[in-house]
């Protein structure tokens, strides 16, 4: 069976703050730096289902389908246009 990671996004810094993706599955080192999570595949935190992840910035990657359950679509959207207007995404 293939595995696949499920990432949280985790400080691993001593004195600075230093955020990585580690897989949260046991038995499972793997990490990576922050910066590489988007178009990696993981596990979806509610539906457990893999996934491709789109953006940063998120502690703990959901699908689109969990996403927009969750928060809508038309939310999302908006939420969307808010991060781009504040830089925090592109
Ligand atoms: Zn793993
Ligand atoms: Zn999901």
């Amino acid at each position: 069976m293939k595995h696949y990671h499920k990432y949280r996004k985790v400080d691993i810094g001593n004195d600075k703050t230093y955020y990585v993706y580690r897989c949260m599955l046991p038995d499972c080192k793997h990490y990576i730096s922050e910066k590489l999570i988007v178009s990696r595949t993981s596990l979806c935190w509610l539906c457990d289902l893999p996934f491709v992840v789109t953006k940063g910035k998120i502690h703990k990657p959901i699908c689109e389908l969990c996403h927009n359950k969750k928060f809508g679509k038309t939310e999302d959207q908006k939420v969307e246009e808010i991060l781009k207007a504040i830089g925090v995404i592109k």
